[in-house]
């Protein structure tokens, strides 16, 4: 595979583009439906309208279309981030949109597969979920209200409600469809 190539995710259609990354600054269409594919879907932390931004306009303080209040950008959007029991209530519970955590231990081998997988996913769907980690020995107590038994353990929530979760190194296919119907799910 050319590495100067980024696979893109349409957040419209859901089709997979490959486009080089000198070119990710020329508004890359979507291959299959013609839709932008260099936005990044923001939710209005005060009315709630999402906003697709272009991710070059990141940076200069875009604001809500319907009601226009400063849209909150995130630091991880497009990235895996930690969480921890002090923070899991913040980053996870109070987050609106889709969040999946990975629940993890340094130690777990099949927890080292499915890595790359989340990171992957993380930014092929970057503005439609966040993904979050969980390292189980140093947050028990987020691990044991969840009932995590065995890692690596999937947790997917939706506006703060946990609504499905997965168990064990499982396929990528699996994994994005179950993070396709987290995003689809109201
Ligand atoms: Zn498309
Ligand atoms: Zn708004």
């Amino acid at each position: 595979m050319n590495t100067e190539e980024m696979v893109v995710r349409c957040l419209y259609c859901g089709a997979k583009n490959r486009i080089p990354k000198a070119r990710m600054h020329d508004r890359p269409l979507c291959g299959r439906c013609g839709k932008p594919l260099d936005e990044i879907v923001i939710r209005c932390l005060n009315c709630g309208a999402k906003n697709r931004i272009p991710e070059t306009k990141l940076n200069e303080h875009p604001r809500c279309g319907r009601c226009g209040a400063s849209l909150i950008i995130t630091q991880h959007q497009g990235r895996p981030f930690e969480v921890s029991d002090a923070t899991f209530e913040k980053e996870v519970l109070s987050t609106p949109g889709s969040v999946v955590v990975d629940c993890w231990a340094p130690w777990c081998a099949p927890c080292r597969l499915i890595a790359p997988v989340l990171d992957k996913l993380a930014a092929e769907y970057a503005g439609g979920i966040l993904i979050a980690k969980l390292n189980v020995d140093k947050n028990p107590l987020t691990a044991s209200r969840y009932n995590v038994l065995s890692i690596p353990t999937l947790l997917f929530f939706k506006n703060g409600e946990l609504v499905n979760s997965l168990v064990g190194a499982l396929p990528k296919e699996t994994i994005e469809q179950n993070i396709i119907a987290l995003m689809r799910k109201n």
